[in-house]
C-alpha cells in the first residue's frame, strides 16, 4: 500500500490514524480534518475474439515483460466500465470494439492485493492492430496455439480457459471468481457464482 507523506489540500504532515467510527487506520491530515481513504482498483480489460481467434498482447512493461496478456488496465475516473475496457483495448492493442458487441463475462476479486478485474467478451469485426506503447505485438491466436507457458497473469490464463470451454457449450454466462492466496503463498482460484441461461438465450 503506498504511503502519503503530505496532505493533497495542505501541504501539512500525514499521520496514521483510526477516525471516529472507523475501525481501521487511515491517512489523515490534523491540519484539514480530511482522511485520505484508499480503495481497491479496478481493472477492466476485453477478451476479444475475430472468428474462432482471440487477440493477446506482448506486454512491452513490467511486471510480466515478453508474456502474452489480454487487453487491461486501471480504470479511469469519469468512464463506466466497459468504456475504460474498450479504452484499453483501443491504446494496448489499436483494436476497435463497439459496446453493443461486448458483453460482461468475468470479474476477478484478488482482496490479497486490493485488486478487481473485470473482463468483457467482445466481438472484432476486423484485424486491424496497432500495438501501442505498453506492447511488443498484438496476435490472433486459435486454442492450439495460445502461448499457456506464456501467459502473464492467472486471471487472464483462467478467463482465457473459460471462454474455450464455454465456446464448446456456445454459452458464455457470467462468472464471479475469488483469487487468495493460501498459508503456502500459493495462488488459490475458486468459483463463487455464475448466470445461468435458458439454452441458447446468449449468443455470441
Ligand atoms: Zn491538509
Amino acid at each position: 500500500m503506498r504511503a502519503m507523506k503530505y496532505c493533497q489540500h495542505c501541504a501539512g504532515p500525514i499521520t496514521r490514524h483510526i477516525p471516529p467510527g472507523d475501525d481501521k487506520l487511515r491517512d489523515c491530515c490534523l491540519q484539514c480534518d480530511v482522511v485520505f481513504y484508499q480503495n481497491p482498483n479496478n481493472i477492466v480489460g476485453t477478451l476479444p475474439v475475430f472468428g474462432d481467434r482471440v487477440l493477446l498482447c506482448r506486454r512491452a512493461i513490467e511486471p510480466r515483460l515478453g508474456k502474452w496478456t489480454l487487453p487491461a488496465g486501471f480504470m479511469e475516473n469519469g468512464e463506466s466500465t466497459l468504456e475504460g475496457a474498450i479504452r484499453e483495448t483501443r491504446e494496448e492493442a489499436g483494436a476497435q470494439l463497439q459496446p453493443e458487441d461486448c458483453q460482461l463475462y468475468s470479474l476477478f476479486n484478488l482482496p490479497d492485493i486490493n485488486q478487481v478485474y473485470l473482463f468483457f467478451l467482445g466481438k472484432l469485426h476486423s484485424a486491424d492492430f496497432d500495438p501501442g506503447p505498453e506492447s511488443l505485438e498484438v496476435a490472433l491466436f486459435r486454442e492450439e496455439e495460445i502461448p499457456w507457458d506464456e501467459i502473464a497473469f492467472t486471471v487472464v490464463r483462467r478467463a482465457l480457459e473459460q471462454y474455450f470451454d464455454d465456446r464448446r457449450q456456445t454459452l458464455f454466462p457470467v462468472r464471479m471468481f475469488d483469487l487468495r492466496y493460501d498459508e503456502q503463498h500459493t495462488l488459490r482460484l475458486s468459483l463463487l457464482s455464475h448466470s445461468h441461461h435458458k439454452d441458447g438465450e446468449i449468443h455470441h
